[in-house]
């Protein structure tokens, strides 16, 4: 791949055009190798001949990557460094490491440091046991990580050595992306290769390069670590699987955006310094709206520095948390009952010239660029909605997405008021709200464009919000990878086929580039205009008015995955080169197993939490009843208690088998049993014990209840 460096980028990037007063800003970047500290650290020759081999993509010779290894080892080392690692992103949404030594032996009893260019290019991590879907048979369990220059090597702190963190990609023996970051690499390139095409029609000649930009929003839970111990469904599962709804729950919106407490400001606070010596900058944090749930949002970055970025955000959210005594949980859905968390996906085109495409401007003429990269994106999202509903299914997903607190599992885009009218004029020459004619743009053939954020739809799982699209449904545990490699390879398909269009149109118009844009723009309008909605996402009449459109309504994992391998998918992204069958085919079957896998821990941790845990409490209590004599009122104690045990005693069993079961020939097939069958059998199993908590004796319960864990800061 080519130039990942200049413009958006780790350090130049959106952080360098802008002059804010990030927290942390003094030590900004301190423990990253960036352009700056290559500039200084390198030789001159040599740090020209990186930045060129950077600019055009080209490899290193050995003789200049020993001379980046050396620098990069000294830098590190002078940072408190003793090993280095490959760091890289297999498919499991979370980031993998093997860590080497900088000393190595020298034959007269003494060590030396050495890290040479070969072990920054290349490392072959023993890879047997990461998830790769049937692309690597164990008897070739090799896996080569190979360094991604564009992304900076940075230093990952601890009092007892640091290590020292090389970006790198996942690839097989073959040749084949066992992660997430060559696709996402890939998908860059075919978005820019196609947009750029597109900007010369549209006479923008001087950009070379469209980066797409992502700044993800991360809501997560931070709870007292003492209550997280207490529950094996937390520490196994990362949510809970038992608790009744707390008497003051989340009605009464107290939480939101209030004052935050004291010790997670600390905690935050530390969050923020940690991110910002990585050279992650974090813009805004605030408390979200279920209690216990907060929300940190970095400045967006290109997808691939953002992607890398997000992981280490995930990580050092977790780490620093407990040095407060709290754990950080990034579950889609910790507790029941209040809302879940996600990540949203802000993501934007900008070209290397620093003009963002999604950005409705000042004249004429990026208007009408604006207005037909906005197209492609609706069109690209009208086509792959079910893909995109697929990119973001996971097992925790299953109990947020339509469930009146995220977006639904449809997928519509939200256009706002304003630029959904200027869509409708210029398909019809009718609209309401805007003016014809005035448009202040020169010319009456397009309207005039919002320039601000315009109106908000919470309720959308694809909102434009001024000069990005927000994509709501990603959840909060997941790599930003595979996202935003869907988005990407979808875009770059259709900005493929309408600049087709435009050059014809642009014959047939003379020329005039505002007749041919208005002529494109007409006909995705009228072809995918469906796939926009600005009401309530959440309402019933949404989902009825959607299925009349024809659009797809996939609530689960199991009814989403399979588009994954749709022959549609299988064109588009082999069309583009971005993952070819067998890399879609191995995602796939990860992600399938991911989610039974991960069903068939929760089934077992439930039945064993209500064996061991919930079913001994009640029988105390029924001891304690016991022991308190006769009376009516104890009967009907007793009796009522007794009811709700059998319940549960009957429901572990059904549990137990419904879990002690291969499945019907593994596959989405199990997928789905697991979802009708075994999900079913814990819901049985959880509304016992739910109800049992609320009569049991306090100091009978064994595990925290909500009311302690969402409410005590
Ligand atoms: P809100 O809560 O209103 O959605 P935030 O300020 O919390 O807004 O988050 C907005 C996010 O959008 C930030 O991460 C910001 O960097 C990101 N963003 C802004 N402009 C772009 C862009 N051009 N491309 C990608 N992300 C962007
Ligand atoms: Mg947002």
């Amino acid at each position: 791949h080519n130039v990942y460096a200049a413009q958006w980028s780790a350090n130049g990037g959106a952080l360098g055009s802008t002059d804010l007063t990030l927290p942390g800003a003094s030590v900004f970047g301190e423990n990253v190798f960036s352009t700056a500290v290559q500039r200084e650290r390198l030789p001159k020759g040599a740090f020209k001949a990186l930045q060129a081999a950077l600019a055009e993509g080209t490899g290193l010779d050995a003789g200049l990557a020993d001379t980046v290894a050396q620098a990069m080892r000294e830098w590190a080392m002078e940072k408190g460094a003793t090993h280095y690692t490959h760091w890289f992103q297999p498919l499991t949404n979370l980031t993998a490491e093997k860590h080497d030594g900088f000393f190595e032996p020298v034959g007269d009893g003494t060590a030396m440091a050495e890290f040479s260019g070969k072990e920054l290019i290349q490392g072959e991590p023993d890879a047997s046991s990461f998830p790769t879907g049937g692309l690597r048979v164990t008897f070739e369990a090799r896996g080569y990580t190979a360094w991604d220059p564009t992304s900076p090597a940075f230093v990952m702190p601890n009092p007892n050595g640091a290590l020292l963190c090389i970006p790198t990609a996942f690839v097989s023996w073959t040749g084949e992306a066992l992660d997430h970051k060559i696709p996402l690499l890939r998908s860059m390139d075919a978005l820019s290769n196609a947009g750029i095409k597109a900007l010369q029609l549209l006479g923008e000649t001087d950009a070379s390069r469209i980066y797409t930009t992502v700044g993800p929003e991360q809501e997560y839970f931070l709870i007292d670590e003492q209550y997280y111990f207490e529950r094996p469904d937390l520490y196994t599962t990362g949510r809970t699987l038992f608790g009744a709804q707390p008497p003051k729950g989340q009605e009464l919106d107290e939480h939101y955006f209030g004052s935050i407490p004291e010790r997670v400001l600390a905690y935050m606070m530390e969050v923020e310094e940690e991110l910002s010596k990585l050279g992650i900058p974090i813009k805004t944090r605030h408390n979200e709206v279920a209690p216990a749930q907060y929300e940190l949002a970095p400045i967006f970055e290109n997808s691939n520095i953002s992607s890398d970025h997000q992981q280490l955000t995930m990580q050092v959210l977790q780490n620093v948390a407990r040095k407060y005594g709290l754990i950080c949980l990034l579950h889609e859905k910790p507790f029941a009952g209040v809302n879940g968390s996600g990540k949203h996906n802000n993501w934007a085109m900008g070209t290397d010239t620093g003009h963002n495409l999604l950005a409705p401007g000042d004249t004429p003429e990026t208007n009408a660029q604006f207005l037909f990269f906005c197209a492609a994106v609706i069109k690209a999202v009208k086509k792959h909605q079910a893909l995109l509903r697929a990119s973001v299914a996971n097992v925790g997903q299953d109990h947020r997405l339509g469930a009146n607190e995220a977006p639904p599992a449809i997928i519509s885009i939200f256009l706002g008021k304003e630029l959904e009218n200027a869509f409708e004029m210029i398909a019809t020459g009718k609209g309401t709200g805007v003016k014809k004619g005035l448009m202040g743009l020169g010319t009456d053939v397009l309207p005039q464009l919002p320039k601000d954020g315009g109106d908000r739809n919470r309720t959308s799982p694809f909102a434009f919000t001024g000069n990005r699209f927000e994509f709501r449904a990603v959840g909060s545990s997941m790599s930003l990878g595979f996202v935003n490699t869907v988005l990407n390879t979808i875009t770059a398909e259709s900005l493929d086929e309408l600049t087709g269009q435009l050059s014809k149109e642009l014959k047939t118009a003379k020329g005039d580039i505002f007749k041919a844009v208005s002529a494109v723009v007409k006909e995705v309008w009228a072809a995918d205009k469906e796939i926009c909605f600005d009401g309530n996402g959440y309402s019933e009449a949404w989902h009825k008015e959607a299925e009349k459109r024809g659009l797809y309504n996939l609530p689960t994992t199991p009814d989403a995955l399979p588009w994954i391998i749709n022959k549609q998918t299988v064109d588009t992204f082999k069309k583009y080169k971005v993952l070819s069958k067998r890399e879609l085919e191995s995602r796939y079957e990860v992600f399938v197993e991911q989610y039974s896998s991960k069903l068939n821990i929760e089934a077992e941790t439930t039945a064993t939490m209500a064996r061991t845990m919930i079913l001994p409490a009640a029988l105390r209590q029924a001891e304690l009843l016991r022991h308190a004599g006769s009376g009516p009122g104890l009967t009907r104690l007793s009796e009522e208690l007794a009811a709700l045990t059998e319940e549960l005693i009957d429901g572990i069993f059904v549990l137990e088998k419904a879990n002690d079961h291969d499945g019907p020939d593994g596959g989405v097939k199990h997928a789905t049993y697991m979802r009708d069958t075994v999900i079913p059998a814990m819901t049985t199993v959880r509304s016992a014990a739910d109800r049992l908590e609320r009569i049991v004796a306090d100091d009978f319960w064994p595990i925290p209840k909500y009311s302690e864990m969402l409410f005590i800061k």
